[in-house]
């Protein structure tokens, strides 16, 4: 492939194909409760432990799941690029266990395997791909930094708290109502201002956000091929040039292999 800057936007539909669910429908629902409501400031504010325990299961279920085909091909596929961004929605490791380099990723809505300070900038960094030191549970730092911390209630004994300034810590996860990390934006800026591309590929994601829409469009080269893979209809559909209704760890795949092909050399 040569003098190719490609684009790919995933979403929830590329890492429920590896049994995370997404927060849409019945699978998404935890002790019949509704995600979209627990993945907010103010439920945090209301009950910690209640969204602390839902994010600790959801690691864990990160954990023990395997990217799948559409991960490896998306990793493949940047390996073949001169250029290459992934802007993913997913804030599992599954793109970076797949391969994919971090320097060629934005997870748009965080990372849930950082905790951060709710008030200060302190965090402890994400798995980003590597295995976790044993011991690591779901909950603990897994830095060394933790300094012993006696909690303020017995109903927030097992929350972390920030060495710096002693107030909670969360999950590096960007909840409803919530502003996109500034670095984050700004990344995916540079990449759009550095030139057009072509594919802009966009997988597994319902594009409720117009940020999305808005990047893949303003990525895509005039006469460059828009592709979106997805089952279903979405409000993307209209813009895209070419149209894959299946899911992405069986479409991605065949497309990468055609895209690398048709670019190789000789
Ligand atoms: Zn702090």
């Amino acid at each position: 492939m040569h003098d190719t800057r490609v684009l790919v936007i995933t979403g929830a539909g590329v890492s429920a194909e590896s049994g995370i669910p997404t927060f849409r429908g019945k699978d998404g629902y935890w002790r019949n409760l509704d995600p979209a409501k627990l993945a907010t400031p103010e439920a945090f504010a209301r009950d910690p432990k209640l969204v602390w325990e839902w994010y600790r299961e959801r690691r864990q279920r990160i954990r023990n799941a395997q990217p799948n085909a559409a991960h490896g091909a998306i990793a493949k596929l940047a390996q073949h690029a001169d250029e290459f961004l992934l802007i993913t929605q997913n804030v599992d490791d599954l793109h970076a266990r797949a391969g994919l380099p971090m320097e060629k990723m934005v997870q748009i809505h965080g990372d849930i395997f950082v905790t951060g300070c709710c008030r200060c900038d302190f965090s402890y960094p994400g798995r980003g791909g590597s295995p976790e030191p044993p011991g690591a549970g779901a909950l603990q730092p897994e830095s060394g930094r933790l300094r012993s911390i006696a909690p303020t209630s017995e109903k927030d004994v097992d929350l972390p708290r920030c060495p710096e300034c002693d107030v909670l810590m969360r999950p590096g996860v960007v909840w409803f109502g919530e502003q996109l990390p500034l670095d984050e934006l700004q990344r995916v800026e540079e990449y759009l201002d550095g030139g057009t591309c072509d594919p802009v590929i966009v997988a597994g994601t319902t594009a409720t956000f117009g940020y999305i829409i808005d990047w893949a469009l303003r990525g895509r080269r005039v006469g460059g091929e828009l592709v979106e893979v997805n089952p279903e209809e979405t409000p993307f559909s209209q813009f895209a040039t070419r149209l894959v209704r299946e899911p992405a760890a069986i479409a991605l795949p065949r497309l990468v292999e055609t895209l690398v092909g048709r670019h190789s050399p000789g």
